[in-house]
């Protein structure tokens, strides 16, 4: 028997290892395990045993097993292996993303000798050397000096021995660098909030048919996919509660993935109020120790529920039965960095080899999710009315272009009259204002301000991007290039501008314009570094210290305030011109979740003001009358039309280099040598959105097949068609159902 090893590193693959006898028993996949690498140890993931081995060099035995259960099970290998499959990523990489960090990094530990005496002579020679030189410290030792002293291959299991017998404890202790504070914010607003909950709330009718529907599958106990599209405010939380309670009663667990922003002390409020201790939190404001507990927690199955974002989807489990994925269209359930996995996607592949159930859950749902509903893959469930019984907002939808409205408009100057006038109206009144920005990706588009136009793709019908150093327009697609024009083919006039507005500028606008009104900010750049200052500015907003916050996706969704009465989205149009065939969809998304934070109470009217160039544009129209089917209808056929998503399924194959010469030869040798794939489209490689990201140049490669067979088989080839041409400085990604272009 060999254990295949997967070791983060350089080399990627998995590294092959003969087992001592020793460990024979604890070598299993999903352990951690100590193994010799060149000079030194490395701690690596037994991925999978073997019968056999292809290295012909020398074979080095497993040094150790680490820790008492293995961290992940079984059913857990299984997903990583899918993934790393499904993907084309290393093993390794998927290692990292799944482990908790301290269990590869961090292992600092002291060991405590407990006996009072010389230790018993029924000890090994090899223990009783151990126990010797341990027990004459008696504030402990660190792990890292014994085994300076005694070596470091067996430690863990004769450690394990002495605990056994009663002679050491083992304290876990954190790297100082990960002591973190925690974030005082969280407890305290998460029992403000837990004071005003009630009882829970009678279901309404659509809300009954959907919990029957999902109750029933659960007690089948057979894998089942549910989407389950509800307008904002129709209670699909209330929903999820109730399926939840079905999974628990019936001695199953149940996992809830929610997208980052939205995981707030209010919302973990919520939840705990109906699953109390049974509830497990994985958030990125938790200390390493207590995210380790709640780890814990988890892999014992103290913790039956288990609520946290995009990461939490590899929460161990002993045995899942349901899977929530809340607002499932958001964009930070696909990881970008390292390994480029969706969180929903996987969620579903989770739940089948779980034979659990999983709930999609939107107002917007994913074109590809809406597809698969409208072809029976998922259980399509509906709730068209808002559970409060209030009425969903009004949307206006304003005209940029037109004269009136931009009277008092300075060159670059966000604001329009309409906007502007309900801004005050509303500040007079003693209301509260939200400004929301789209500021999803960074390209840079020639957007003419005077007619709304943007340059786009002869070829491909998105948007061009302004490349500055280069100063052409680019599309990312077919590699089209283009000068930029003078003036603007749309409307014959001087009024083509760089766009790419900050919230930074629209904040120092609306408080030139309002030099009276307290005006917070929130995205991304604000709340860095800061865990409390999301909660601290939300706090401020929510209490009414704030009257005009301006933001970004971030204030989006998932928040309620109750002194909100004007929503204005700016340059609805932003979203559109970013280069990507999901542009449409995202401004979609984004004006009803935005207009979804408006008028949440019965009685309360709110005003919701969409600042566009293109009133007439399919996903404003669909948008301001509430009609998610219209926009679905219109969205599906441009997509069926243009062969993209759901009806073709896409890949892309990163390059970067930091040497912009070498990486240009790499990518015209590429392109002479590019295999072919029946029934795969190669576009490319071209230069990508983001050209120069950390210093380093990138271009990409992408591949559409009517399969993913077809889009596997053509990376797979690509793959081996680029790598004997890359030099060392040149790095190669795979991107599969890539999201950002
Ligand atoms: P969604 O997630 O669908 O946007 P929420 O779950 O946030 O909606 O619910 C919106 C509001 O409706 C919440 O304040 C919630 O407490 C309330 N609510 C949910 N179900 C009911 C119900 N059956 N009766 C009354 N209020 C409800
Ligand atoms: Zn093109």
């Amino acid at each position: 028997m060999y254990a295949q090893v997967a070791i983060k590193g350089p080399y990627g693959g998995l590294f092959s290892y003969t087992i001592p006898d020793a460990l024979r028993e604890a070598a299993i996949p999903g352990a951690l395990a100590l193994v010799p690498m060149g000079r030194g140890n490395r701690t690596g993931l037994i991925w999978s045993l073997a019968d056999t081995c292809d290295y012909t060099g020398e074979i080095k035995p497993l040094a150790d097993i680490l820790g008492d259960t293995p961290p992940l099970n079984a059913e857990l290998m299984r997903l990583l292996d899918y993934i790393a499959r499904y993907y084309r990523q290393a093993p390794a990489s998927i290692a990292a993303a799944a482990l908790p960090a301290h269990l590869l990094h961090d292992r600092k530990r002291r060991v405590i000798w407990l006996g009072e005496t010389a230790p018993p002579d029924s000890l090994s020679p090899a223990l009783r050397a151990l126990a010797d030189h341990l027990r004459k410290r008696k504030n402990g030792l660190m792990e890292s000096t014994i085994a300076q002293h005694v070596g470091r291959a067996g430690l863990d299991r004769k450690l394990k021995l002495l605990r056994d017998d009663g002679l050491i404890r083992i304290e876990e202790s954190w790297d100082a660098r990960h002591k973190a504070r925690e974030n005082p914010h969280w407890e305290a607003e998460e029992q403000a909030e837990v004071r005003q909950l009630h009882e829970p709330p009678q279901l309404t009718d659509e809300q009954q048919e959907a919990v029957d529907a999902l109750n029933e599958a659960i007690t089948a106990g057979r894998f089942a996919p549910f989407l389950l599209q509800g307008v904002t405010g129709s209670g699909k939380t209330e929903v999820y509660f109730r399926a939840v309670e079905t999974a628990l009663a019936q001695g199953r667990q149940a996992l809830l993935l929610v997208p980052e922003i939205s995981l707030t002390p209010q919302l973990t409020a919520r939840y705990r109020v109906r699953f109390h201790e049974t509830l497990a939190v994985f958030h990125s404001g938790l200390t390493p120790a207590r995210r380790h507990d709640e780890w814990r927690r988890a892999r014992s199955g103290q913790a039956r529920v288990i609520i946290g974002a995009r990461s939490a989807l590899f929460a161990p489990f002993a045995d899942l039965g349901l899977i929530v994925v809340d607002e499932e269209h958001d964009g930070s359930y696909k990881q970008e960095e390292g390994v480029p996995y969706h969180a929903r996607d996987m969620a579903i592949v989770r739940a089948s080899f779980n034979q659990a159930v999983v709930v999609l859950g939107s107002a917007t749902p994913a074109m590809e999710s809406l597809h698969n509903a409208q072809h029976g893959k998922y259980h399509h469930l509906r709730l068209t009315q808002r559970a409060t019984g209030a009425d969903l907002p009004p949307i206006e939808l304003v005209d940029l272009s037109d004269p009136q409205n931009r009277e008092g408009m300075r060159a670059h100057s966000l604001i329009g009259k309409t906007l502007r006038e309900a801004m005050s109206e509303t500040l007079a009144a003693g209301k509260q204002s939200l400004l929301f920005l789209n500021r999803r990706g960074f390209a840079p588009a020639l957007l003419c301000n005077l007619c709304g136009h943007s340059v786009s793709c002869p070829n491909c019908a998105v948007a061009l991007t302004l490349h500055k150093g280069r100063n052409q327009l680019m599309c990312h697609y077919c590699d089209h290039v283009a000068d930029p024009p003078d003036v603007c083919p749309e409307c014959g006039q001087l009024g083509l501008i760089r766009f790419g507005p900050g919230t930074e500028r629209l904040e120092e606008e609306v408080k030139q314009r309002f030099p009276d009104a307290n005006v917070a900010r929130l995205d991304r750049d604000a709340v860095k570094g800061s865990a409390d200052r999301l909660a601290k500015t939300l706090d401020a907003f929510r209490s009414g210290a704030v009257d005009i916050l301006v933001g970004t996706q971030m204030i989006a969704k998932g928040h309620h305030f109750s002194g909100l009465s004007l929503v204005g989205v700016i340059a609805a149009e932003s979203a559109m011109s970013q280069p990507d065939f999901r542009a449409a969809e995202r401004a979609f998304q984004l004006v009803t979740q935005v207009a979804g934070r408006a008028g949440r109470e019965r009685g309360q009217t709110g005003r919701v003001l969409v600042q566009t160039f293109d009133p007439q544009h399919y996903a404003l129209t669909a948008a301001a009358c509430h009609d998610a089917d219209l926009f679905a209808d219109q969205e599906l056929r441009f997509r069926a039309e243009a062969e993209y998503p759901p009806f073709s399924r896409m890949a892309l194959v990163r390059f970067s280099c930091e040497d912009l010469g070498e990486g240009d030869r790499f990518v015209a040798e590429l392109r002479r040598n590019l295999p072919h794939t029946e029934g795969a489209l190669v576009l490319g490689p071209a230069p990508a959105p983001l050209s120069k990201l950390r210093g380093r140049h990138r271009w990409q490669l992408m591949i559409k097949g009517a399969d993913i067979r077809m889009v596997h088989q053509a990376v797979g080839r690509i793959l081996a068609a680029a790598e004997p041409l890359a030099g060392r400085n040149l790095r190669i990604g795979v991107d599969i159902d890539p999201q950002a272009f």
